[in-house]
Formats: C-alpha cells, sequence, structure tokens
C-alpha cells in the first residue's frame, strides 16, 4: 500500500497529555481533515456512541479481523485491542482526503512502516508533574491505574525523537495552533500544491 493523494497524519500522546480535546479543536477548525474511528474491544464509556467515538467489537470478531487482514495496524493497549481499518483508510486516502490517525505509539510505528509518508506528531505535557496532577484531576482512575499510565508515559517519552513534530501542549491555544500549523504547512508543501493547481499553474505558463 503505498500513499496517494490525501495525507496521513498521526497523532500520539501520553494519556493525560491532552490529546483528544486538541485533536477535536483541531477538527474544528479543520474540518476537511477526516478523523479515522477506530476498532475496540474496550466498552463504551459514558457518553460513547458506537460508530462515532469508535466501533465498539468483542474480542472473537476482532480476532477474527486480525486473521483476515482488516488492520492497517492494531495494538493491545491497557488490556484492550485497538485497531484502524485498513479498507476505509485506503478508501478515504485513494479519494484525495487527508485522515488523522489518534492512535497508540506501537500503532504508530506499524503505519509509517507501511506510510513512510505519513506526517506524525507527539504531544508532550509540560512535565511529569503536570501529566500526573492532569490524571488526578480527571478522578476516574485507581492509584494503581495512575502509577501505570505515568510509567508507560515516561516509556513513551523515551520515543519522542522518532516524530516529525512535537507540540507541547502546556497552553492550550498554543498548542491548538501548533497543531492546525503542522496540517496546515502540510498543505502547502510544493509538491502537494503543483498538483492541486495543476490547471491554474499550467496556464499562467502560456505565453500570452
Ligand atoms: P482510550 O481507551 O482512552 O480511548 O484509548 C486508549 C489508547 O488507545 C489511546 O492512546 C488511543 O490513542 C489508543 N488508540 C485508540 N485507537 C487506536 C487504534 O486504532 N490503534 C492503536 N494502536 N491505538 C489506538
Amino acid at each position: 500500500m503505498s500513499q496517494t493523494n490525501g495525507t496521513i497524519f498521526i497523532v500520539v500522546a501520553p494519556s493525560g497529555a491532552g490529546k483528544t480535546s486538541l485533536v477535536s479543536a483541531l477538527l474544528q477548525a479543520e474540518p476537511s481533515v477526516e478523523l479515522s474511528v477506530s476498532y475496540t474491544t474496550r466498552a463504551p464509556r459514558q457518553g460513547e456512541e458506537n460508530g462515532k467515538h469508535y466501533h465498539f467489537s468483542d474480542r472473537a470478531t476482532f480476532e477474527n479481523m486480525i486473521a483476515t487482514g482488516d488492520f492497517l495496524e492494531y495494538a493491545e493497549v491497557y488490556g484492550n485491542y485497538y485497531g484502524t481499518s485498513k479498507r476505509w483508510l485506503r478508501e478515504r486516502l485513494a479519494a484525495g482526503r487527508d485522515i488523522l490517525l489518534e492512535i497508540d505509539w506501537q500503532g504508530a510505528r506499524q503505519v509509517r512502516e507501511v506510510f513512510p509518508d505519513a506526517v506524525s506528531v507527539f504531544i508532550l505535557p509540560p512535565s511529569i508533574a503536570v501529566l500526573e496532577a492532569r490524571l488526578r484531576g480527571r478522578a476516574t482512575d485507581s492509584e494503581e491505574v495512575i502509577a501505570r499510565r505515568l510509567s508507560e508515559a515516561r516509556a513513551e517519552i523515551d520515543q519522542v525523537a522518532e516524530y516529525d513534530y512535537l507540540i507541547v501542549n502546556d497552553d492550550f491555544e498554543q498548542a491548538r495552533l501548533d497543531l492546525i500549523s503542522v496540517i496546515r504547512s502540510q498543505r502547502l508543501r510544493g509538491e502537494r500544491q503543483c498538483r492541486h493547481h495543476q490547471a491554474a499553474i499550467a496556464a499562467m505558463q502560456t505565453p500570452a
């Protein structure tokens, strides 16, 4: 599978870095970017809708999808499976759409192997202390879960150098603008602009 017209943006962050809020703010500012809806075996949280936040499925169905090669990437995160549909992504890219994958680091590695042109972004919290405070502020996780997430965050942060862009989510508005800039600058790349504006450029090259 090689990349066609659209661009794949991969956004990765440790739990509590503010990734979900940043991604929703980005999609509001750039509605033409399409978010890939992942498959997962995790139970829906309150307010989550099947087909909108995730395609919720049971383990047997998910494992069957793995066996039939339905996933571009998949990983086990906190005891549940998560995966990206290969077919959906291929169709949307072929239609020229830019796709955003909000996935974990394991999935990001797999996607970059298949699509070396994918643009990867890592969202970093300003410090471990801030990350810890944010995780505690959610008041949904036990001490054990918080400790596990912090240790996983440290391991993920070790890999930041693998990413094309690094955004520090200290000030939300600044981080939002940074993420929008990544998408916009990618869209303005010469090669892509030449493709999009082929006719206009050709017309300008024609002598009067
Ligand atoms: P949550 O259960 O909090 O929605 O997500 C847990 C983690 O799984 C997050 O880091 C999220 O980005 C990641 N995740 C969500 N969808 C996918 C996916 O399709 N593939 C992979 N590899 N990770 C995913």
